[in-house]
């Protein structure tokens, strides 16, 4: 294994503002909750996790630099299963105007990988997660599941979903290694 010296660290703080309303749901909600699914909290907190932001972010950048014609993989975790257990995996990046997913043992390592890394490559980038600049109070939103035949509402889908109203202010410092 080898470990790259680390020469240069690299913060950068982003603010950001939910231009509608925002809800990263935790899964499924304890049993004494009041609402379907709760949004992801630390300490009560509402946050967007830095994993959501750097999952996003990473999509864009690919999609970018694949338009521009720079040589980008699809990554591992995005193949469907199917395609992977039918080992149809390179046609399916082809198909795409995409790499295979980058493999770090063969070296070939697109600059998405890079920065981001990959499932055997850790990136440079390091995404903490987004705190809201004051305290805020998740609104809540019900929905019901609609019958396509009757376009009735579906018995039993009342649901309750927390969520965070749009113009809330969050903060995130990512780290960068040069
Ligand atoms: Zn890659």
């Amino acid at each position: 294994m080898v470990f790259e010296k680390l020469e240069t660290i690299t913060e950068i703080e982003v603010q950001y503002t939910t231009c509608s309303c925002l809800a990263i749901h935790a899964g499924k909600s304890a049993a004494y909750s009041i609402v379907d699914q709760s949004i992801i909290k630390i300490g009560g907190v509402p946050v967007i996790p830095g994993s959501s932001l750097k999952g996003a972010l990473r999509s864009i950048i690919e999609s970018i630099l694949s338009e521009s014609g720079v040589d980008v993989c699809i990554p591992e975790a995005s193949i469907p299963k199917q395609i992977k257990q039918r080992r149809n995996v390179e046609e399916y990046a082809r198909d795409l105007g995409r790499l295979p997913p980058c493999n770090q043992i063969k070296g070939d390592v697109c600059p998405v990988c890079k920065l981001f890394g990959a499932a055997s490559l850790s990136g440079r980038a390091v995404f903490l997660d987004a705190r809201p600049e004051s305290i805020i109070v998740p609104i809540k939103r019900t929905h019901v599941a609609i019958r396509r035949d009757t376009n009735a509402q579906s018995d039993g889908s009342l649901m309750e979903l927390e969520a965070v109203d749009k113009e809330t202010f969050y903060y995130f410092p990512k780290l960068i290694n040069i």
